[in-house]
């Protein structure tokens, strides 16, 4: 049992059987049926002119701010947006974008009245404020569908584009009980990792305008994402996207259980107000010995990645059984 992430989910028996079986050619010449089929029913099913299928998460979000901003411009967002922290600063080392983050408020929005005092004046001393990038789900916290639509008001009011980090966007679109396109109707862009709860094994989509993708497909050709016969990767990705979504409930439910059982037990504090999709952190007190925790669970086979606030991320291959037997063991270890 796997509880450090949703990347760890194992691909599904049906997923390898359609890439053993998936028509492919050669992508960079746009010869593979099956990446084709996978960005023309994504484009359309999400509500954007055209989707590019993209090795990961991080290239996507690349891809999308190298689209949306030349040298020299900022795009505004979280300071806990994944686009900011922890993509080793690629859109600043290889696309000479400033960022310019934002605190997050505690339910992961950004106030728009800080953003606003952030965009730059037309000056030659300044970096060009060019886009917004929203994160949602983010540290599991759904945006809700009021705040997306203050976003657009927010980034038409100001010349901006806005640009949704969906890695998780599906999770969203689950807990909120909307289609998906409820929230990409917003978005000039947004990327979607299939790799995460949806359980493909690799890849990501960036979606957008058609000029948009175009500028992305050559810059992803740069950074050396062109991959070839990538229809392998694309059969399980439409899987993800189809088969896959109804799990994302099921995984919810779970860490619901899981933050419930969390606060049960002394030393562990979970604030389930933010516990709205499959992510649940908890604080510790001083007493709990995590990292000694951490290292009883893996002798019985189970894995957390110690921390204080700790996070425990369920997905797939985690039943609700699972949960229970997590729950008892840390009981145990810290009763
Ligand atoms: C995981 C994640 C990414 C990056 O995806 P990778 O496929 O791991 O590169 C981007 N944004 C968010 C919010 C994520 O959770």
């Amino acid at each position: 049992m796997d509880f450090r992430s949703d990347t760890v989910t194992q691909p599904t028996p049906a997923m390898r059987e359609a890439m053993a079986n998936a028509p492919v050619g050669d992508d960079v010449y746009g010869d593979d049926p099956t990446v084709n089929e996978l960005e023309q029913w994504a484009a359309e099913r999400h509500g954007f002119e055209a989707a590019l299928f993209t090795t990961s998460g991080t290239q996507a979000n690349l891809l999308g701010l190298m689209a949306h901003c030349q040298r020299g411009d900022e795009y505004l967002c979280g300071q806990q947006a994944h686009n900011y922290k922890y993509e080793a600063g690629g859109a600043a080392v290889l696309g000479s974008i400033q960022p310019q983050p934002i605190e997050n408020n505690p339910d992961g929005t950004l106030d728009f009245a800080k953003l606003k005092a952030a965009i730059k004046p037309d000056d030659s001393h300044f970096a060009r404020t060019k886009l917004l990038s929203l994160e949602n789900t983010i540290n599991g916290k759904v945006l809700p569908l009021s705040y997306l639509a203050e976003a657009r008001k927010f980034v038409d009011e100001n010349g901006l584009s806005l640009h949704l980090d969906g890695a998780r966007v599906y999770n969203a679109a689950a807990a909120l009980d909307v289609d998906v396109k409820e929230i990409a109707q917003h978005f000039d862009s947004m990327t979607i990792c299939l790799s995460k709860g949806l359980a493909a094994p690799i890849g990501s989509l960036l979606l957008g305008s058609s000029a948009f993708i175009e500028r992305a497909r050559r810059l992803r050709k740069m950074v050396g994402g062109g991959m070839r016969q990538a229809g392998i990767l694309a059969a399980a990705g439409k899987l993800a996207l189809t088969e896959q979504v109804a799990q994302l409930k099921v995984d919810h439910a779970n860490a619901n259980k899981l933050a419930l059982g969390l606060n049960d037990i002394a030393g562990f504090h979970v604030n389930t107000n933010f516990v709205q999709t499959n992510i649940v952190f908890a604080k510790l007190d001083d007493s709990i010995n995590i990292n000694a925790v951490a290292e009883s669970l893996s002798i019985d086979g189970i894995t957390i990645t110690p921390g204080n606030p700790i996070r425990f991320v369920t997905h797939k291959d985690i039943s609700s059984t699972d949960v229970d037997t997590l729950l008892q063991k840390i009981r145990t270890l810290v009763g």
